[in-house]
């Protein structure tokens, strides 16, 4: 057995703790990766706090991962040890079922779904069953620890042009950004809008910007008008009604990143005949909408879930190319429950992440 050392949540009101587990060794098809950063996603927060029902304890969050292999599995191919590499959201899925075929491993439809990285497996709460997953184990344990262990496939190249800790949040936040913009098509001279300028937001712009798009972001915060300006963008103070009237009928896309339920009325006109408002951000029962501006334009309310393994890579290869990677705040590990307060008061740019080293270090001191 792998012993690895993280930090996990024992209950939903619980602090983030430090504890031991065993992870399988290697199998032959499997890479060990010694972690060295890992993103801070909102998404961690929800799935501690069992917003969204389905949460096993103790949960150890952690799905933008960058680390390098330290060990491999007798018929890997792609890797080898030393490589720089990367894990997000997703560390397995059927191979069999249409969406995996399609190379939508994110829709994956078999019997376990997808595999999460932590907290897998990522089932609805009403389908999920006991907590365990198709290692049969309890639960699938995340990045916030040491080392991970993860079939080669799922497993994406780290191009050596991006800083290395500004790479981890592109496995999560880019991917889920990037995805739905290539799906609705977003191309250059699009007029973009991207509502919640947090960590998925900042890649949103950087992303948008970078396709050649004339980027809008709608924020609560008013600072980040300026904060918008500097990456290219304009900045909308939600709920200004001159701004936003202004704006009425010229967005081909909309990227919602709200992580609550929220009312997507305002947003509705603001959308070109045949556009869509693609909300990522809320996992939530949303509040209806007035339908009649919906039909009268064949506009579309849209969701979408992260994104492919072969997405993942392309969006890494994406910032290498443009030269964009977020923003983020580098962070001890015993820092992250203060971290998720900031977070949830809006309190980060853009992304904190997590240096392993912290980790090592705590080890090494309780020797
Ligand atoms: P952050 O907290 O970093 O950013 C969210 C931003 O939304 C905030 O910075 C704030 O921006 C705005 N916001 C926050 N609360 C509200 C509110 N009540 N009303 C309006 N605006 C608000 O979160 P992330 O970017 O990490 O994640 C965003 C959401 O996306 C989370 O719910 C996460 O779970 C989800 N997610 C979904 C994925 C998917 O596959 N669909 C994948 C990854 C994450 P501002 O100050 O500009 O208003
Ligand atoms: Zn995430």
């Amino acid at each position: 057995m792998v012993t690895a050392t993280g930090y996990a949540a024992k209950h939903s009101f619980s602090r983030l703790k430090p504890i031991e587990i065993e992870r399988d060794p290697p199998k032959a098809n499997e890479v060990q990766i010694d972690v060295l950063y890992c993103g801070v996603c909102h998404s961690d927060i929800h799935q501690c706090e069992n917003d969204w029902g389905n949460t096993v304890y103790p949960c150890m969050p952690g799905h933008e991962v960058v680390g390098r292999v330290s060990a491999k599995g007798a018929s890997v191919t792609k890797h080898e040890v030393g490589d720089l590499v990367g894990v997000g959201c997703m560390i397995d899925s059927c191979h069999e079922c249409g969406p995996c075929k399609a190379g939508d491993e994110q829709y994956c439809e078999g019997p376990n779904s997808w595999l999460a990285t932590y907290n897998g497996p990522m089932k609805p709460a009403a389908q999920a069953k006991t907590g365990t997953n198709m290692y049969g184990r309890d639960n699938t344990f995340g990045g916030y620890s040491d080392v991970l262990v993860v079939r080669e496939d799922f497993v994406l190249k780290i191009p050596a042009s991006i800083p290395v800790e500004a790479a981890a949040p592109i496995l999560c936040a880019g991917v889920t950004t990037y995805s739905p913009m290539k799906h609705w098509g977003v191309k250059a001279g699009d007029k973009v809008g991207v509502v919640g300028f947090g960590g998925l937001g900042d890649m949103a712009v950087k992303i948008a910007v970078a396709m050649g798009a004339d980027v809008t972001v709608f924020t609560t915060t008013k600072e980040k008008v300026a904060e918008a300006e500097k990456l290219g963008a304009k900045g909308v103070v939600e709920g200004d009604k001159e701004a936003s009237e202004a704006l009425e009928g010229q967005f081909d896309f909309i990227l919602s990143t709200i992580p609550e339920k929220h009312k997507i009325d305002p947003f509705i006109p603001l959308l070109k005949h045949d556009a869509a408002y693609v909300s990522v951000g809320a996992l939530a029962p949303m509040p209806g909408w007035n339908h009649m501006p919906v039909i009268m334009g064949r506009k579309s309310i849209a969701g979408s879930l992260i994104g492919s393994i072969a997405e993942t890579q392309e969006v890494l290869d994406f910032c290498a190319e443009h030269g964009i990677a977020p923003d983020v705040q580098v962070i001890p590990i015993q820092e992250i429950n203060e971290a998720y307060k900031k977070v949830k008061s809006g309190d980060v740019r853009f992304r904190y992440v997590i240096d392993s080293a912290s980790l090592a270090q705590e080890k090494a001191e309780a020797a």
